[in-house]
Parts: C-alpha cells; sequence; structure tokens
C-alpha cells in the first residue's frame, strides 16, 4: 500500500524525494536487509549513495554541503529507510542529530570542521546522554566536566550509546557547573572526537533489535577535552540544546515506527492473499480483513500527527507537545502492526524465513527511544493542565 496513495497535502517535492527513497531502498536496501541485520553488519557501503542523495546531510546547512531538508521531508526519509531496515534508520538517525546540534549551535570552526564529513557520508556522529544510573531523568545526569585552563577534565559513564565507535564526534551531555540549581541550568554539550586523551569505548552491549550498528558504554577518566570543543563556546546550556535535538529525534521516530508499521502491513497484506487456510485465501476472512484495516487506519493516522508535528515545529521552532503525541503515538502503532503481521503470518511469522520476526524485535525499542512513552504522554498531560489552570 504505497503510503503516497492515502496522504494527501504533501507537496510535489515532498512527494518526489518519498519515489526517490522508496525506490533506493527497494533496490538497495530491502534485498540484503535480512542478510545484514543477521550478519549485524555496520552499512557503511551505503554511505556514498546516501550522501548523493542528500540523506546524510538532512541536518547540515547548504553551506556546508548539507541538503537541510524541512522537517516533513525529514520524518518522511525515515519512514521509507525503516521501511526497508531499522538499522540503517538507526545510523542515519543518531548521525542526524548530532549533526543538527553542530548546525545549530556550534562556532564557525566547529562547523567547518565536522560538518562537511558529516555530510558527504565521510563520518558520522551520534550523541550520549545516558548514564548508568540516568536515563529518562536527565536533569540529575552525574557525569561531570572540570575547566582548568584550556581544557575540560571530564569524569563518568555513559552508557547504552548507539555507533559509539564510529561517531566522530559524538555530542556528550555533562555537569559543567555542579552548583547549578536546578542542576539542568548548569549541563552543557561537549563534542568529543574518539583520540580524546582519557576517553575509551568500554563494552559492546548485545541488543535484540536495530542490528547493524553497536550500543556501547563510554568511558572518561580525568579525559583532557581542549575547551575548544564546548558547543557554541558557551557554557550551561546543553540541556537546552539537548532538548531541541530530541524534538527533532521525535519527528525521527515518529517516521521510522510508521516505516516498520508499513513494512509490517506490506507483508501482512501480502501473505493474506497468498496463503490459503480453509479453502480460501487468508483475505477472505474478515477477522484478517479486520486486521488490516485497523492497522491501515492507525498508520495514516500517526503519520498525520507526525506531518502536524513537523509543521509546526518549521513554522515555529519547537514543537514539543505534537512531537511527542506523534512519537508516541506512531511507535505504540508499530508495535501493533508488526504484531498484528506476526499473527497474520501464523506460525511462519515467528521463524527467520520471513522479515515479520526483524519488525517486531525492531519495533519493540521504539516506545523507548528518544523518551519514553509513559514519560512523553505525562508532558503532554502536563501542558494540558497548565492551560486549564
Ligand atoms: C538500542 C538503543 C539505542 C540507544 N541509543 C542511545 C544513544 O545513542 N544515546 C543515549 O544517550 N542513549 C541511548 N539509549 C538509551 C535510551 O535513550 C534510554 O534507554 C531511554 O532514554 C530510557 O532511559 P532508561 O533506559 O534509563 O529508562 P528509565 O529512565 O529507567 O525508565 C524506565 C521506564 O520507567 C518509566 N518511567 C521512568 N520515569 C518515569 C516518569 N517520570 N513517569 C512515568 N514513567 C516513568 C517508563 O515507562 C520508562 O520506560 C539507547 C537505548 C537503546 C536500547
Amino acid at each position: 500500500m504505497p503510503a503516497r496513495h492515502l496522504t494527501a497535502g504533501l507537496s510535489p517535492e515532498h512527494r518526489d524525494l518519498q519515489d526517490a527513497v522508496r525506490q533506493f531502498v527497494d533496490e538497495r536496501v530491502i534485498p540484503t536487509a535480512m542478510e545484514r541485520e543477521a550478519n549485524d553488519e555496520y552499512p557503511s557501503d551505503l554511505f556514498p549513495e546516501l550522501a548523493a542523495m542528500g540523506l546524510m546531510g538532512m541536518s547540515i546547512p547548504e553551506e556546508y554541503g548539507g541538503s537541510d531538508v524541512d522537517y516533513v521531508s525529514y520524518g518522511l526519509v525515515f519512514e521509507e529507510l525503516a521501511r526497508g531496515w531499522m538499522g540503517l534508520a538507526s545510523v542515519v538517525g543518531s548521525s542526524a542529530s548530532g549533526a543538527f546540534l553542530i548546525g545549530k549551535f556550534g562556532t564557525a570552526e566547529q562547523k567547518q570542521r565536522y560538518l562537511p564529513d558529516l555530510a558527504l557520508g565521510k563520518a558520522t556522529s551520534g550523541i550520549a546522554m545516558t548514564e548508568p544510573a540516568v536515563g529518562s531523568d536527565l536533569k540529575n545526569l552525574r557525569m561531570t566536566a572540570r575547566r582548568e585552563g584550556d581544557e575540560y577534565v571530564v569524569n563518568g559513564t555513559k552508557t547504552m550509546i548507539t555507533q559509539a565507535r564510529h561517531a566522530r564526534p559524538l555530542l556528550t551531555l555533562v555537569r559543567t557547573n555542579p552548583a547549578a540549581d536546578p542542576p539542568h541550568r548548569g549541563m552543557s554539550l561537549l563534542l568529543i572526537d574518539l583520540d580524546t586523551p582519557g576517553y575509551s569505548i568500554g563494552r559492546d552491549i548485545a541488543k535484540l533489535g536495530h542490528k547493524g550498528l553497536e550500543l556501547c558504554e563510554v568511558n572518561f577518566d580525568n579525559a583532557r577535552v581542549p575547551a575548544t570543543q564546548l558547543l557554541g563556546g558557551v557554557e550551561d546550556q546543553g540541556f537546552y540544546e539537548m532538548m531541541s535535538a530530541l524534538d527533532r529525534g521525535r519527528i525521527y521516530m515518529a517516521g521510522a515506527s510508521i516505516g516498520i508499521a508499513r513494512a509490517s502491513l506490506e507483508a501482512a497484506t501480502k501473505y493474506a492473499t497468498q496463503r490459503e487456510a480453509f479453502g480460501h485465501p487468508l483475505a477472505d476472512f474478515q477477522a484478517v480483513k479486520l486486521r488490516l484495516a485497523n492497522v491501515a487506519t492507525k498508520i495514516e493516522a500517526a503519520r498525520l500527527l507526525m506531518i502536524n508535528a513537523a509543521l509546526k515545529t518549521g513554522t515555529e521552532g519547537r514543537a514539543s507537545v505534537e512531537s511527542a503525541m506523534a512519537k508516541a503515538y506512531a511507535s505504540e502503532v508499530c508495535l501493533e502492526a508488526s504484531y498484528e503481521a506476526m499473527r497474520i503470518h501464523g506460525g511462519y511469522g515467528f521463524t527467520k524465513e520471513f522479515p515479520i520476526e526483524r519488525y517486531y524485535r525492531d519495533a519493540a525499542l521504539m516506545p523507548i527511544g528518544e523518551g519514553a512513552n509513559d514519560v512523553l504522554m505525562l508532558s503532554v498531560a502536563d501542558s494540558i493542565l497548565k492551560d486549564a489552570r
């Protein structure tokens, strides 16, 4: 079910982009996705093609070689990429978050140093917030960075960091002002290079899905980071900067969730027309039809929420509530769609003969990553109640 036949209101440019990325995914990603994910293979061989299409530089200003796409395009691209393989979407998504932060808040020197290579796919970036004792409760993170002359001395551990072995640089959230009250007013972002003295990649963390890229612990043991690596050269803005990256990240996660959901629906629809039971194709049974219709409707709703959040972010700079709604809803639809597709596939859906079990595994993280849905929905409630009080 091509998305373009359903969602109204997209511009010809958006449809052209959708078509181009869909064709790339059909030809270059889907045929090898099962094998790549089984081998947990980092997809760097695809970076030149992605870069040529502007997809490695979506968050990067044109003057640094990026395509600087609007937010609607951003969500639509991740829908298409994740429809092929979430591992690839995850590489591009986490790198785009790092690039966005540099492009929006970095100094001219930082932009010049990192952005052209990121846009060309010669490097990827990433973000490091999560710590062993702190995930959702980001305001209480522990990692410290003490200024000493022209350097910061950084201590602490970050965990569950996507593509840490490749990220150049890794945008790392630290406490530069431990006395700040409330604490999040004393946080900053540092750009960490792989060869920073005292910085090391720790253990790899095995995971259920989102394969093809590593998830690591990273350690800072009196790491010495030049003060020129402070994002934008300004201290104590890191929490706010990271929040704007997370709002953008939620459009990515909403789009990617819709992509996995669509892949699930497309596979289930095809299977239902081919598989017979009791002398009929599965698609003749109303129970199966209703499942397909239910999921298709929710995918449309999720995409409309995503587009709404993207449009509002584009016109108003930020749309935290709408982005939270879109990400939370789309990720729940993603889970439901992958599970319904598995049921329609019967026992075969549970086997590695079909891609359904991969969609199901990849779907499982979507309600948690880039803000756990419970936390996001509570922020939506806070906003509603604030308006009412
Ligand atoms: C594959 C993968 C990739 C990741 N990549 C990165 C990365 O690149 N960089 C990075 O920094 N982190 C990354 N993470 C970490 C991810 O961002 C965190 O797992 C996420 O923010 C949730 O934090 P947590 O796991 O500590 O859960 P917790 O904060 O411990 O929360 C657990 C659960 O408790 C509930 N909960 C918590 N607080 C509240 C509340 N206030 N109200 C209601 N319910 C609540 C929610 O249901 C939540 O799901 C990644 C994780 C995975 C699995």
